[in-house]
């Protein structure tokens, strides 16, 4: 089975060794390096170094923009947002919100600047973590973590976005003004954007030599994310797809949301032929539950995907926000699971 881990938070080229000797020693085929836009303006060479010496010890490198725009999943912030407010997305109620908005030329050639910049580095794939517009809760929550109110950030029902961009592409698309609705006009056309931003930046990198996964949130609401995975993997530029159904936080079980995930994802790489990668959550595990990791990464397997990946390298254990009740016990039960899972 070919297995991933994401790394984060260390840019020590010696201790950066000593992880990577380590997860090649238990069976790591690749590394997903979150690539931020932090790392992008001041780890950049240091970034094409870690991406060098995990080639070095045999390992693929995956970047991930994480975090980028405020559109893809991930612990960052975004300063592209501050110089450019004019591209962020604008809610149903009128009010702008930081989101790089899909449409935004500006954001979209941001992108392709970061994209220039980890293919100089040498990575193997591009990591698109979970894409998605305006997603409501989510700014609140985050607001919340750094001690601020965030009443007024995320009121339900409300969606993006209705930026004017936006609002005249919806126009010559449909003959009329775009709703303050989500209606089924609106959910099509946040697609067909979704759509179009990805075809752009996935055929720029595969160009370029690169190869291009992409992670789907594994939630099904039109509200958020992006509700239709179908059309996006049928691109040619795309290799692979996935999703990240991490159980443990949304209160459900391997059975019921590991599976179904899993399986919907096996039905649509068999439609269009490409491999799928499935994610399983080594971080924030509850005391007591940790052997659920190995009942994932066993059910993945079962049902015929040959490509999984954890979150994070130690089980994020660095990180106190996403760190399990037992790091050391997850860590433990993480090596025992790359050992035996990259033999099968
Ligand atoms: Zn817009």
């Amino acid at each position: 089975m070919k297995l991933g881990m994401s790394y984060f938070g260390n840019r020590y080229k010696d201790c950066a060794k000593r992880h990577f000797r380590h997860m090649k020693e238990i069976g790591v085929s690749y590394i997903v390096f979150t690539f931020s836009e932090n790392d992008l303006a001041f780890y950049e060479h240091t970034m094409h170094e870690l991406f060098s010496l995990a080639h070095s010890m045999g390992m693929e490198v995956w970047a991930d923009p994480w975090g980028m725009g405020g559109v893809f999943g991930g612990e960052a912030f975004s300063a592209a947002l501050l110089a450019s407010p004019d591209d962020w997305q604008v809610r149903s109620d009128g009010k702008s919100v930081p989101h790089a908005c899909l449409n935004s030329r500006r954001f979209r050639n941001f992108v392709k600047l970061w994209i220039d910049s980890v293919v100089a580095g040498g990575t193997d794939y591009i990591f698109w973590d979970e894409p998605h517009w305006y997603i409501p809760g989510w700014d609140a929550s985050a607001a919340k973590r750094l001690g601020m109110k965030a009443e007024d950030m995320d009121i339900k029902g409300l969606w993006a976005c209705r930026c004017n961009n936006c609002q005249n592409l919806f126009f010559q698309r449909y003959g009329h003004p775009m709703p303050k609705e989500m209606t089924e006009e609106v959910s099509e056309f946040r697609q067909a954007s979704a759509y179009d931003f990805l075809r752009e930046m996935t055929e720029y990198g595969k160009v370029k030599g690169i190869k291009n996964a992409i992670c789907f949130l594994p939630l099904d609401n039109k509200q958020i994310g992006i509700p239709d995975a179908d059309s996006i993997a049928s691109l040619d530029s795309v290799d692979v797809i996935g999703s990240d159904p991490y159980w443990y936080i949304f209160n459900r079980s391997v059975d019921d949301f590991v599976k179904p995930v899993t399986q919907r994802f096996i039905e649509l790489g068999r439609k269009y032929s490409k491999e799928v990668h499935m994610w399983f959550q080594g971080y924030k595990v509850p005391a007591g539950r940790e052997l659920e990791m190995e009942e994932a990464v066993k059910k993945i397997h079962e049902l015929g995907v040959r490509n999984a990946a954890v979150w994070a390298y130690n089980g994020a254990s660095h990180m106190s926000y996403l760190r399990s009740d037992d790091p050391e016990k997850v860590n433990r039960i993480l090596e025992d699971i790359f050992k035996k899972f990259s033999k099968k």
